[in-house]
């Protein structure tokens, strides 16, 4: 018999709602949380958009009571992350960070994904004062001021355009001369009287005491350096989702996200669920990784009461 009948990876808003649901159906679910307990609410301020919550609240918070929310139903969660999964086997057997062995008979991945940063040498200090990787989070503090958006995909394209709504002006700062976004974002944002772009240069290095003030750009033309007065600095230069403990055993998608069979969480392994942003790299809210972390706890529990697994 397994030690668990269920182990979820992950404990942002994806693997608590899992946690949340099966530890009601009464499956004990484990919760391994992860390297970023909380996810990456963890690391943003204020949450207006997440419904319920008429005030806002603080993302950390926000997760700490979504986690007493579970343990009041039994969810139990470890401070570790789990390193490797061995799927050859039934039950399914997970090694973790401090080197302990585990066991389980259903796995519920909310490993989620992790934003890129650009590694300035004063972007770390500044994240949460100016130093932003969600437009959607955040872009509502930035009223009446200029931004900077940094990156040229699609996401680059919807995040300086929604920051359009609040900022004085968005300044696109691209290291190429031409996007990678798709032609229709690309057309919208070029008639977007308040976007503006700078080609083919690079932000170095971010500015400010105790909040953004500007930005040192480098150009990558002819090497000159110059500053850009802003009170944020957005980052849109892509995610990459937490797939290094299950390498390669997992089906994924181009961008190596996980697969999950249409309208439900299953992956390509009968008993293995995935749910939040390692599947996901369209919605990418706190919001759409709980609902999935509830589709995934149905669809696991609904799998032990002997629904089949779907084909992909
Ligand atoms: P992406 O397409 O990989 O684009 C990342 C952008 O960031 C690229 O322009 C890249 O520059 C730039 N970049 C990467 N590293 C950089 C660095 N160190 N310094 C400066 N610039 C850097 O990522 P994405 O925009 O997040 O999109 C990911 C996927 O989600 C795509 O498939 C996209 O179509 C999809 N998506 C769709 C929608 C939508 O349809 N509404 C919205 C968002 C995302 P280079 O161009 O030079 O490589």
């Amino acid at each position: 018999m397994a030690d668990h009948r269920v182990v979820i990876l992950g404990s942002g808003p994806a693997g608590a709602t899992a946690a949340l649901y099966l530890s009601r159906a009464n499956l004990r679910p484990v919760v391994y949380e992860g390297i970023q307990p909380g996810g990456q609410l963890t690391i943003t301020t204020e949450v207006d958009n997440f419904p319920g919550f008429p005030e806002g609240v603080m993302g950390p918070e926000l997760m700490e009571r979504m986690k007493k929310q579970c343990e009041r139903f039994g969810a139990t969660f470890h401070w570790d992350a789990v390193t490797g999964v061995d799927f050859s086997q039934r039950p399914f057997r997970l090694a973790t960070s401090s080197g302990e062995t585990a066991e389980c008979d259903a796995l519920i991945i909310a490993t989620g994904a992790t934003a890129r940063w650009l590694g300035l040498p004063n972007e770390d200090r500044l994240k949460g004062y100016g130093v932003s990787a969600c437009a959607t989070c955040d872009g509502f503090f930035f009223q009446g001021v200029p931004v900077v958006v940094v990156g040229g995909g699609d996401s680059a394209m919807e995040e300086a355009t929604f920051l359009t709504r609040f900022a004085s002006k968005v300044i696109v700062v691209h290291r190429r001369g031409s996007l990678r976004a798709s032609k229709i974002m690309q057309e919208r944002a070029a008639r977007n009287p308040k976007l503006e772009f700078v080609w083919n240069t690079e932000v170095i290095d971010v500015h400010g005491d105790e909040k953004v003030s500007g930005v040192r750009l480098r150009n990558l033309v002819d090497g000159t350096e110059s500053d850009l007065e802003c009170a944020g600095l957005f980052l849109a230069i892509g995610h990459v989702p937490n797939v290094e403990a299950f390498a390669g055993a997992l089906e994924t998608d181009e961008a190596g996200y996980l697969r999950t069979h249409p309208r439900s969480t299953h992956t390509s392994i009968e008993g293995v669920f995935a749910c939040g942003d390692v599947q996901d790299h369209t919605y990418r809210q706190a919001i759409t990784a709980a609902g999935s972390g509830c589709m995934a706890a149905l669809d696991c529990e609904r799998w032990f009461e002997g629904n089949p697994w779907p084909p992909l």
